[in-house]
């Protein structure tokens, strides 16, 4: 069960990115991966099988990221190598994804046309087609339509998260089907991931992306789409307390420490 987060905001350091992936350790992964923007630049890329921990060791401690997404892998689609683990990106390198679930097996005819046409693979993923995918759209149509046309052509069920580095100021979301994608509402800063642990540690109001869902999530602003209109969805509180009682042990340590200190860390 692979865990993805994103992070659209007021610039955060380096600790706070790692606990962040850190708490979506418990779900068991093979591999891990990030890429972080600072002021629309990318800062930091970088992916490896193993340890969570490993990614940020030789990292300036002072290093901060406005934008960021981070990925745990559970391989279902390639294997466990550093080059399958995600973000994916697409041949201009501005591209990036990370994705929890599978695509319908139409990927691999998908995969050969794009390689019929040129595009270049660095992976045996499902997932690094759709990063070529919206690639090859975006040439024809605006970005949101070249992703919702490329997560319909592939089919499947998937929770997606993209960064477009030519649009530094968004993350687009896709849900299809099971796999979970909740977005948190924050001051100056939202975020999506698979899971209200994540969320918690920048704020307690979030909703649940449904079947279907596109979100193009600012700073200052989320937007959700589904069949080609706009969705008022209720957003509701992350009830901590609960969590803690349903969960038990298996709750990290941080949020813990976020209720003993009463509130959302920084
Ligand atoms: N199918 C994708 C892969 O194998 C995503 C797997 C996951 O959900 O971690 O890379």
């Amino acid at each position: 069960m692979c865990g993805i987060v994103g992070y659209i905001g007021e610039p955060i350091n380096l600790d706070k990115v790692k606990l962040t992936v850190e708490s979506l350790e418990y779900r068991g992964y093979d591999s891990v991966g990030i890429v972080g923007l600072k002021d629309g630049n990318v800062i930091y890329f970088d992916k490896n099988i193993g340890k969570i921990q490993t990614l940020f060791e030789s990292k300036p401690k002072d290093m901060k990221m406005d934008t960021w997404l981070a990925h745990t892998r559970w391989a279902t689609r390639g294997d466990v190598t550093k080059e399958n683990a995600h973000p994916h990106t697409d041949c201009s390198g501005n591209i990036y994804v990370i994705h929890n679930g599978d695509f319908s097996l139409e990927y691999k005819k998908i995969r050969k046309t794009l390689e019929e046409e040129g595009h270049k693979f660095t992976s045996n993923t499902d997932t690094e087609v759709i990063a070529h995918l919206i690639e090859k759209y975006s040439k024809e149509t605006d970005f949101l339509e070249a992703c919702i046309k490329s997560g319909k052509e592939l089919g499947g069920y998937f929770a997606v998260s993209i960064i477009n580095i030519d649009r530094p100021d968004e993350i687009i979301a896709m849900k299809r089907g099971e796999p979970p994608l909740l977005i948190g509402r924050g001051e100056k800063q939202n975020v999506v991931a698979s899971d209200t642990r994540v969320i918690a540690l920048y704020t307690d109001t979030f909703t649940s992306m449904e079947d279907g869902d596109v979100a193009v999530i600012k700073k200052d602003s989320i937007e959700i789409f589904n069949s080609g209109k706009k969705i008022e969805r209720d957003f509701t509180h992350i009830d901590i307390e609960d969590m803690v009682r349903d969960k038990g042990e298996l709750l990290p340590n941080i949020i813990k420490e976020i209720i003993s200190g009463g509130g959302i860390i920084d």
